[in-house]
């Protein structure tokens, strides 16, 4: 046993200098939480706890390069829970060691870098990292390129703030977009933009603090946890706006459940929730342990992250021609699916990634797409690189570079005839329901279809023809594609596939250009000076209908019979300028229903509040967005003010 113990605890000493000191976790939290929490139960078997156990820790030691220097009041780590029991047992304890069942608090567990600042008569005077708890760094000149907390402050005594340092999960993509070597995750961004010499690298990745914490203050006290989240608050902190205070298991259960469905939709990276007690004389009581408060308990939500190696890389050919790497990985467990793919955006990610076959690779599972490669953390001897591939793996027709990306130019190639047939059937574009991506490959291989105007060609016969192809389902199929003929043009554009045209490009440009022959004869400079639409879409649109063969498909669409009412598309302008939200639920009108009509005259949607929004349309249950737009001091209407607005 005391070898294993020597064994985890070396090292746990690497992976923890790796992602404290060095900004550069070559496993993930949860492959790290794993051997710890198997170190700690070893040691409470054996009781052998070695001098340099990670259990004894807090965090890491400061670099020396940065000054170091003591906090005021010990910054400590959190004990964590990932199940149900075991937040169960965390509150029977509070519960035995109080007498008492107290109040908790549910805040949001943010994944960044623990910052304090400290305040004097009014003033920041320094900004330092958690270090090991009782000293930190010193990263005041980094931590002044952050515009989003006040440098002065109403209170006049000593004051220690905590915080955690993040960069919005948006921010990042677009860092990543053009930066030589793509970061991680939104964690080592921030902890190496904070604790980065160069405070000009610290104001390029834009990190902000969420503030949830005061450590020391000289004068006064708080009696709960939301009394600290108020005193933030009125002192011109930011603080995440999200704080239950619960008084029972099941209250924190369902909370937990809400923070976890609500981390989806926002801008940052959270690894889970903290639970504390809410009344500080208890919390006085409870008192910490070496490493953590008794008082707190971080519930970390199921690992999102984890290393594999690489074992082989092949090529996908897109709708546009585009070539994706997808990586075969040896096969890992990750939020209870068995991972064997991930991708990568295209060959300049992979190159800039430095992904080769045989390295070990961080990857990252968004919702329920196939995961994603963030970046290579170790190359074990034998590893190769990626051959860059000179053919189609179709068609093997020669390919062409442009940037980052590889492309198949054979227009006939069955990936790309198959993936643009597909696009033009779903949903958003001309919803042709029932069709597959299996019926596109079946056409094409037996019919030779290619177009979409050859789905319009398409017999009853034929149809019949084909494997798995009844009677009913054949009829149904036919039925659609007629129905697919009476469309929006927005669908209809969107539908084309044209490079970099999303749902929302599409709208775009039908609002811009009014009608199909407007968008068809607009200039590049009209393109680009649509708003929302970059060089690069309006290029690919002006060529699109720059090319001949595309105009020839769409005149034979329409002849076939593909109507859309364009004129419709915006009938006014009477809400012109007004950005609208949408929030709760109305008693009559469907969010979808009330967001047409607002396009419909000429207003926007917007997803989330704020400073430009000009209208909240909130029903019932409406949330955090009402009361942010009340904060904002924002227009904020009913169903019936909205019936009011569009008919007058
Ligand atoms: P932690 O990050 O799990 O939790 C404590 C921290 O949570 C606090 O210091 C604070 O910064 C933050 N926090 C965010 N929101 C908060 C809120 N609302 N209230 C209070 N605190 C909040 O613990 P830690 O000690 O910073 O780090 C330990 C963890 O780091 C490990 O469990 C592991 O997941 C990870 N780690 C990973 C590696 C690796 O190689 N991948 C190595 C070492 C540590």
């Amino acid at each position: 046993m005391i070898n294993e113990i020597k064994n985890l605890v070396e090292k746990l000493n690497k992976y923890a200098y790796e992602y404290y000191v060095l900004d550069n976790p070559t496993v993930s939290d949860g492959e790290y939480d794993k051997l710890y929490d198997r170190l700690v139960a070893l040691e409470k078997e054996s009781g052998i706890v070695l001098d340099n156990s990670p259990t004894k820790r807090v965090g890491g030691e400061p670099i020396s390069a940065f000054t170091k220097h003591k906090h005021i009041n010990k910054l400590y780590s959190l004990d964590k829970a990932v199940t149900s029991d075991e937040v169960q047992a965390f509150i029977s304890r509070v519960e035995k060691l109080t007498g008492k069942s107290p109040d908790y608090t549910v805040e949001f567990k943010y994944d960044g870098l623990t910052i304090c600042l400290t305040y004097e008569n009014g003033l920041f005077v320094r900004a330092t990292t958690r270090g090991n708890g009782t000293e930190g760094e010193d990263v005041t000149k980094q931590v002044l390129t952050i515009k989003t907390f006040p440098l002065s402050i109403d209170y006049k005594g000593v004051l220690e703030v905590q915080g955690e340092a993040v960069i919005k999960l948006s921010t990042l993509k677009k860092y990543n977009e053009t930066a030589d070597e793509p970061l991680k995750n939104a964690r080592n961004a921030v902890a190496g933009a904070i604790r980065n010499l160069d405070p000009k690298e610290t104001e390029k990745r834009k990190p902000e603090i969420l503030f949830y914490n005061v450590n020391y203050l000289s004068d006064g006290e708080f009696k709960t946890q939301t009394e600290h989240f108020e005193f933030l608050k009125k002192n011109g902190f930011k603080v995440f706006d999200f704080l239950e205070v619960v008084s029972t298991a099941s209250g924190i259960e369902k909370t937990l459940k809400i923070i976890e469905e609500k981390r989806k939709n926002i801008d940052y990276l959270t690894d889970g929730a903290v639970i504390k007690v809410n009344d500080v004389s208890l919390r006085e009581e409870l008192g910490f342990t070496e490493k953590f408060p008794r008082w707190a308990l971080a519930y970390k939500f199921e690992a999102e992250e984890i290393t594999t190696t690489v074992l082989d890389v092949s090529w996908q050919v897109g709708r546009t021609g585009k070539l994706t790497p997808l990586g075969l990985v040896e096969p890992v467990d990750l939020g209870g699916a068995t991972v064997k793919k991930a991708t990568l955006n295209n060959y300049g990610d992979l190159v800039r990634k430095k992904v080769k076959i045989g390295c070990r690779v961080l990857i990252r599972r968004s919702n329920d797409v196939i995961p994603e490669i963030l970046g290579a953390t170790e190359f074990p001897s034998g590893c190769k690189e990626v051959e860059k591939p000179t053919v189609c793996p179709y068609c093997e027709s020669p390919l062409v570079e442009d940037g980052a990306n590889i492309f198949c130019v054979n227009l006939n190639c069955k990936p790309r005839v198959v993936g643009a047939l597909t696009h033009f059937a779903t949903k958003d574009a001309m919803n042709i329901e029932g069709f597959s991506e299996m019926t596109a490959g079946l056409l094409y291989d037996n019919f030779g279809v290619k177009k979409f105007s050859d789905l319009y060609a398409l017999d009853k016969d034929k149809l019949l023809s084909l494997d798995g192809f009844k009677d009913k389902k054949t009829q149904n199929i036919l039925n659609a594609i007629e129905s697919s003929k009476k469309t929006q043009l927005p669908s209809f554009i969107y539908a084309l596939g044209i490079d970099g045209v999303g749902k929302k490009t599409a709208k775009d440009l039908v609002k811009a250009f009014k009608s199909l022959d407007g968008i068809r004869s607009a200039t590049l400079l009209e393109l680009s000076s649509v708003k929302d639409i970059g060089d690069v879409t309006a290029n690919s649109v002006y060529e699109y209908f720059s090319n001949p063969e595309n105009l020839i498909e769409i005149e034979t669409l329409i002849n076939l019979g593909v109507t859309f009412e364009s004129k419709n598309e915006s009938v006014g302008d009477k809400l012109k300028g007004e950005k609208f939200v949408l929030t709760g639920t109305l008693p009559t009108l469907k969010r979808s229903e009330a967001s047409k009509i607002i396009e419909s005259l000429g207003g926007e949607v917007m997803s989330s509040v704020s400073k430009l929004t000009t209208i909240v349309l909130a029903g019932e249950d409406a949330g955090s967005k009402l009361e942010k737009a009340k904060k904002l001091g924002i227009k904020i209407i009913d169903e019936n003010e909205f019936n009011n607005l569009i008919n007058s």
